[in-house]
């Protein structure tokens, strides 16, 4: 069989931990037997960034910007315990932080739904992506607590960053062909949320095709619940911080979540939602065999070369990337998963570890 040629490159961003070990072994057997991989290669994993003082995130991001794809290994953002255990000159900002920074992206997360696995609201039977906009509101917020017992806050937002926000969401509904629904509480507060309405009717007009929909977050809740799920629910800060936990604990694990950053230009990073999965890395360096989910891992790919193969009408491209995800989930379907799916399913199912996973998946493909 030939391979799928692949004229234009992506920025591949390599990571740390438990998901870099995943990393290797998802394109040495799912991508590279396939595909004319064509990638820039950045190592973010955390002794390269210290080694390059940083330099290779920047780079990264400027990469990811350039060539308009990028896919992203989850990386460990440093902490005082990790200072120490990689003996690190400085405390290193988080890569996405710098690089969402960068894109001035939007993350858009979606869950990857599969028969085995019932969600707590089992009405949703369509992922839902939620879209929270990351800048401002109470995390930048001042406060205080008067003697007089009163209880001040203060904070803001921009103009320029909310319609950075509302061209990522239409951009990414238009990508996608799905409804887009934003809601926030702008009968409260009439100015600084009523500016976000402003800014996400004027934003529709550039993208007459998607269906596009404002709800008041309390009228929005009420009807999120009842739906069956199937579009983007964009928020403001605080109230996409607490409804992206309750969308993704209904749907039921971590390791079955996407992430994408979407620039307002159009440039897009593809991850896993998750983190590196430190303690199941700890055990794999003990010598013991690791159960770790990859699917999000290897979505992250399929995202990535999907959207590469869109961006240059190369349709053999966008064919495997769709055929990547259809198996992984026949495979699950069938019954063959990972630990933390097992403990989830309702059924019999055979529980494999992460290499078992991917070869069953090679198998099928
Ligand atoms: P985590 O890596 O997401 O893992 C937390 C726990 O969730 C794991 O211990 C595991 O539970 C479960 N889990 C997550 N992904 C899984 C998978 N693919 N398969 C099976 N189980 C999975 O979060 P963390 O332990 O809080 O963070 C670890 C490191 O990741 C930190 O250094 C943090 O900075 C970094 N991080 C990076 C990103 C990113 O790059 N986007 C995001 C979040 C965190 P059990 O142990 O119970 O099996
Ligand atoms: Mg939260």
């Amino acid at each position: 069989m030939s391979k799928i040629p692949m004229p234009h490159p992506i920025a591949e961003l390599d990571g740390d931990e438990m998901t870099r070990v995943i990393w290797s072994w998802v394109k040495d057997e799912l991508i590279l037997p396939f595909v004319e991989l064509n990638t820039e290669y950045y190592d973010l994993g955390l002794p390269n960034r210290e080694a390059t003082k940083d330099g290779v995130t920047h780079e990264a991001a400027a990469a990811a910007k350039r060539l308009g794809v990028a896919v992203k290994c989850a990386t460990i953002t440093p902490n005082a315990a990790r200072v120490e255990e990689y003996n690190l000159s400085q405390m290193w900002k988080s890569p996405n932080a710098t690089i969402r920074g960068a894109m001035d992206g939007t993350i858009f997360r979606t869950p990857i739904i599969t028969k085995l696995i019932t969600p707590a609201i089992p009405a949703w039977t369509a992922p839902i992506t939620v879209a929270r906009h990351a800048y401002g509101d109470i995390y930048n917020a001042v406060e205080k607590i008067t003697d007089e017992g009163v209880m001040e806050v203060a904070y803001h937002n921009t103009v320029a960053s909310v319609k950075s926000f509302a061209e990522a969401c239409f951009r990414y509904a238009d990508g996608e062909k799905l409804p887009l629904k934003f809601s926030a509480k702008d009968t409260i507060l009439k100015k600084y949320d009523g500016k976000f309405l402003e800014i996400f009717a004027e934003t529709h007009k550039a993208f007459p095709n998607v269906d596009y929909s404002y709800t008041l977050i309390d009228d929005a809740v009420a009807r999120v619940i009842r739906s069956s799920g199937g579009f983007i629910w964009a928020m403001k800060n605080y109230d996409g911080d607490v409804m992206s936990d309750m969308v993704s604990t209904v749907f039921g694990s971590l390791a079955m979540m996407t992430s994408v950053l979407v620039s307002p230009t159009g440039e897009y990073e593809y991850e896993a939602a998750h983190g590196t999965v430190t303690r199941h890395y700890y055990r794999y360096r003990d010598g013991e065999t690791p159960g770790t989910n990859p699917v999000a891992t290897i979505y992250a790919w399929s995202g990535a070369l999907k959207k590469r193969g869109e961006l240059d009408g190369n349709s053999e491209l966008v064919n495997f990337a769709e055929k990547l995800e259809s198996t992984v989930i026949a495979v699950i379907e069938n019954g063959t998963v990972t630990g933390d799916l097992a403990a989830l399913a309702k059924v019999n199912v055979r529980c494999v570890n992460t290499k078992e996973f991917i070869a069953a998946v090679k198998a099928l493909l």
